[in-house]
């Protein structure tokens, strides 16, 4: 029986933390915030004060975490995992970072006898709560094998995109179009609205339309048109524009390493960094309907 190290309670974690539990690992977590420790010690995880305590009978370390510097951190520095943990254990990172930052890591931990397979993912907090994540792996066909049966206790769809960084790279592919998609659909709603239509009329027409998208069907950024998406909530939870700047200034890199020519992601890029700017970084992403209103 394997014993789980997951470290990153967040928005995603928690929940994630969460199904491994009710998939019945033996799963000892840790995040910088106590309380969410907290909250995962009443669902039934094991609590930890330290890094070295969280790992101290682990095989298997998750992460959840922010960005490259945090899960660089987490995994080397100096009360860093590799100082804590048994040898070849099985490091699986769901974050979101830099693909070249992937690979160096990957190659760093197995030449400290470890195994490493990156798996972001795809479904947002409502994806993460029902279990039901897309998982994106790069990595060792073997390691990857060995990583399916906690992955499928999180995530519904689990692809194997290639090597150590594939899994990345494809991520973040997919999330410069979500950014496009959010954008154009806030921009097509607020178009409606602006001639007196109904946003939710128009969401209903353009679901059954050429237009249809993920975000018109599962995340509509104009409020009240859907229950429990951020929008309807003060734009509060879900997925922050900080962290959409963020993978678009991975998108922007990973083009730029390979003379890509992504000019939609470009105008993408550009709008979330003024809108978070302005002060909207806190904000779901799907805020990004309001730089669109007007008088
Ligand atoms: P979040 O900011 O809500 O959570 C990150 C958590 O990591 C926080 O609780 C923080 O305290 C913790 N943390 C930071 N450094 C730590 C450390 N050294 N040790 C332990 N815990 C530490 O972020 P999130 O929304 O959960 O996103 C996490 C990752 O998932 C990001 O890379 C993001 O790009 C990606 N992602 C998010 C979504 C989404 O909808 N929120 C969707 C797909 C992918």
């Amino acid at each position: 029986m394997s014993n789980i190290a997951f470290f990153g309670l967040g928005n995603m974690g928690a929940s994630m933390a969460k199904n491994l539990v009710k998939a019945g690992f033996n799963t000892t977590v840790f995040d910088l915030v106590e309380s969410q420790v907290q909250l995962l010690a009443d669902a039934g995880a094991n609590p930890s004060k330290s890094v070295a305590e969280a790992v101290s009978n682990a095989d298997v370390v998750i992460s959840m975490l922010p960005a490259d510097k945090h899960v660089e951190s987490l995994y080397f520095g100096e009360e860093g995992i590799v100082n804590n943990i048994s040898a070849n254990a099985l490091f699986i990172d769901c974050s979101t970072i830099e693909s070249s930052a992937a690979i160096t890591i990957g190659k760093r931990l197995k030449q400290l006898g470890h195994r490493f397979i990156d798996a972001p993912v795809s479904g947002g907090v409502a994806g993460a709560a029902a279990g039901t994540l897309t998982f994106i792996v790069g990595g060792d066909k073997l390691d990857f094998e060995s990583a399916e049966g906690f992955l499928n206790a999180m995530g519904k769809n689990i692809f194997h995109a290639g090597d150590v960084g594939a899994g990345q790279v494809a991520k973040i592919c997919n999330n410069m179009l979500l950014a496009i998609l959010m954008a154009g659909t806030s921009e097509a709603l607020q178009m409606g609205i602006d001639n007196g239509l109904d946003p939710k009329v128009m969401s209903d027409i353009m679901l059954q339309s050429s237009g249809r998208n993920w975000t018109l069907e599962l995340y509509n950024p104009c409020p009240d048109v859907m229950e429990n998406v951020p929008s309807s909530k003060g734009y509060q939870g879900g997925f922050m524009v900080d962290l959409m700047n963020k993978d678009l200034g991975l998108a922007m890199s990973t083009a730029a390493n390979k003379q890509s020519v992504v000019p939609l992601g470009q105008l993408a890029k550009s709008m979330f960094q003024i809108h978070g700017n302005a002060g909207n970084g806190k904000l779901d992403f799907s805020s990004i309907f309001n730089a669109y209103k007007h008088d």
